[in-house]
């Protein structure tokens, strides 16, 4: 029996990877990729948690190759279907969408196809199942499997919780042999729980990848001045890609302008613009023509670039999940990028309130992610250990020599202990009722009202550590609590000494605690005068709350560890690499279709390097396969063998 399986399994393999060289022309596999295919081979139910540009999409494609059966994908991203649809067709695989967007005569054409079995792939938004006409349409031709990407929205303590996804728990039901992989980036070991029972998987294989990004360097700090803080940064980074991302609309509209002014290739994105200003954003980033997009949260999807050099956060996002998101747009080429994060204690109340209007009955978890992206930039933990953390891996690296408290290789402080002794016995003096900020106010011998009529300012630890700033003694309590000599308890927080605190506090253990911080951005000069920041008052938001869009990725080959890099061309190299590009944007214009659906950046510079002269050598280049080859290869192979005369 087992040996059948295993047997199956190989032969499985082995159509996989043909399949996939034929149709997507590569010829690795990215982590976890096989795992999770040939599981949907075999017909298990799985959860695939794998980064930002991981290649999900790849794991439910090349299975659907393999069956008679269409697979259903099923996705909250209506926007993105069809370019992915037309991508597909692309590479010669038969697929179609069914959404909101497409009319009565198109829907019908869809269904039609799909009843006669035409189709390798269906995209479909969730709501489309909880009718009665569709799910009835699936059972009469059968369905191989169902992929639902970004299931973290299933989930209330996901990022994106969505409720027409909470109703995909009735799949199992309806068809009940039919295999569901579910998909996601950003899950904590809480969220996968959640969708593997919302979805009523039945012994699913959980497959969940490798957090630790080495190729991205994380900076957080103090905010002085959003505008010069960001001027500084993208001027260091001379016209490199980046994305700069602002909570609000207006502080995108206002940065734009000052960095336009100040010489740098700029433009806006967000959700109060119209749809053709965004696509022109959009688009002159994708070419290159721009070198940062100014955004909030609505910048996301089909970001063609893979070569974006940095991040900059200019407020803290409103969750972890968030910022390892959009982070991760960042150096999908495997080359080195900076995320760097500027944030203020302002940010946390300005998103509590934002989330108090919007979320209602789940604002509570959403204050509560918030309140961890804001320890994530007070902590002076590796930013990445903690990110990997917080999804639940282990962390079993020294230190990661990418983020900016591991490069600043700080040593502790030689009276830590001491230190360490007169924080905790504030807080057993005082009860171990209040939160850190009262405690702290204690510690700096403010004589406030709530300080006196307590009587708090006779106790022996009032203004023991008066010589420091608050948010100095802040830091110190979150590290304390990092290293659990403290714990936290209830909604506000509340400090304990732990069993280890005490030990401490009987001189039976020592502590470390990392001097106060002083990474404070200088500001530049500017050239252009700024005005102070007045702004009106707004009839509708100013934010851009839910993000409805993800990022469309490029071909990478991150787990293989050979970016290809502009800085590795040479200078002729480069010279072709910009006719190839030209010849991309001109067939998709031709197409109607984003650039990325003809060949991404990355297998336009491998054919630059490699020059291929036929078809046997340009199918050698990853991300050429046949039928890409045959749309499009020899018009590719015209540009080169012209470049060489
Ligand atoms: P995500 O996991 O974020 O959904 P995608 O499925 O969009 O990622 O894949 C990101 C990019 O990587 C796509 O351009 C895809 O074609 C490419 N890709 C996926 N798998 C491989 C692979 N094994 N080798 C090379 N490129 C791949």
């Amino acid at each position: 029996m087992a040996h059948s399986a295993a047997r199956t399994t190989s032969k499985d393999e082995k159509t996989l990877r043909e399949v996939i060289r034929r149709y997507w022309g590569y010829s690795k596999l990215r982590p976890l990729q096989a795992e999770a295919m040939l599981a949907a081979c075999r017909h298990r139910d799985t959860l695939a948690v794998l980064p930002t540009g991981g290649g999900k999409s790849l794991c439910y494609q090349a299975p659907a190759m393999l069956s008679d059966k269409p697979c259903v994908v099923i996705s909250p991203l209506i926007a993105l279907m069809k370019d992915q649809v037309d991508g597909l067709i692309q590479r010669g695989i038969p697929a179609a969408f069914l959404n909101s967007s497409l009319d009565a005569t198109d829907r019908r054409r869809v269904e039609s196809g799909i009843l006669r079995g035409q189709y390798k792939l269906i995209f479909i938004a969730p709501e489309r199942l909880t009718g009665s006409a569709f799910p009835k349409l699936l059972e009469n031709v059968g369905v191989g499997s169902f992929a639902i990407d970004e299931a973290h929205c299933i989930s209330h303590w996901g990022h994106d919780f969505r409720d027409d996804y909470r109703k995909l728990g009735l799949l199992k039901e309806r068809f009940s042999n039919v295999p569901i992989n579910a998909f996601t980036a950003t899950a904590t070991p809480r969220v996968r729980q959640d969708i593997c029972e919302q979805l009523r998987l039945a012994n699913p294989e959980v497959l969940v990848g490798d957090f630790f990004r080495p190729n991205l360097v994380y900076q957080v700090r103090r905010r002085r001045s959003i505008l010069h803080d960001v001027l500084r940064q993208v001027t260091q980074r001379n016209r490199q890609a980046g994305i700069v991302y602002c909570i609000r609309r207006s502080d995108v509209n206002e940065l734009t302008t000052f960095l336009c002014a100040e010489g740098i290739k700029a433009a806006a994105y967000h959700a109060g613009m119209t749809d053709t200003c965004r696509t022109t954003t959009q688009d002159s980033f994708a070419v290159g023509d721009i070198d940062v997009v100014v955004a909030t949260v609505a910048f996301g999807m089909g970001i063609d670039r893979s070569d974006i050099r940095f991040v900059i956060h200019t407020a803290i996002p409103k969750s972890i999940e968030h910022y390892q998101q959009e982070t991760g747009r960042a150096g999908r080429d495997g080359g080195q990028a900076d995320c760097i994060l500027f944030y203020s204690g302002g940010d946390f109340a300005k998103w509590k309130s934002i989330i108090e209007k919007n979320d209602g009955q789940d604002s509570e978890s959403h204050v509560q992610m918030l309140s961890e992206m804001y320890r994530f930039c007070t902590s002076r933990i590796c930013r990445h250990r903690k990110l990997v953390q917080y999804f639940g891996q282990e962390w079993n690296r020294e230190a990661c020599d990418a983020c900016d408290i591991c490069q600043q290789n700080l040593e502790p402080l030689a009276d830590s202990t001491i230190l360490t002794q007169k924080i905790l016995s504030a807080i057993v003096r005082t009860g171990q009722r209040y939160g850190a900020g009262y405690v702290c106010e204690v510690l700096l011998g403010h004589e406030s009202e709530h300080v006196l009529s307590r009587g708090h300012h006779e106790l022996s630890t009032f203004g023991l550590l008066r010589e420091y700033n608050r948010q100095t003694i802040m830091d110190w309590f979150d590290e304390l609590t990092d290293s659990q000599l403290l714990k936290r308890e209830g909604k506000f927080r509340i400090p304990k000494v732990t069993g280890m605190g005490w030990k401490v506090l009987r001189s039976e253990a020592k502590a470390k605690l990392l001097p106060p911080d002083t990474t404070y951005a200088r500001p530049v000069k500017p050239k252009t005068k700024t005005r102070k920041r007045r702004l009106a008052p707004l009839a509708e938001p100013d934010w851009d709350y839910t993000e409805t869009t993800y990022c469309h990725l490029e071909d990478t080959d991150i787990a293989a560890g050979t970016p290809i890099s502009n800085s590795s061309m040479n200078h002729a190299a480069m010279r072709l690499f910009e006719r190839l590009r030209e010849l991309r944007r001109k067939l998709a214009e031709e197409m109607n279709a984003p650039a990325f659906v003809v060949f991404s950046d990355r297998t336009l510079r491998a054919m630059a390097k490699a020059r291929p002269t036929d078809r046997s050598s340009m199918l050698r280049i990853k991300g050429v396969g046949d039928a890409k080859f045959d749309s499009y290869g020899q018009r590719f192979l015209e540009v080169i063998e012209e470049f060489e005369a």
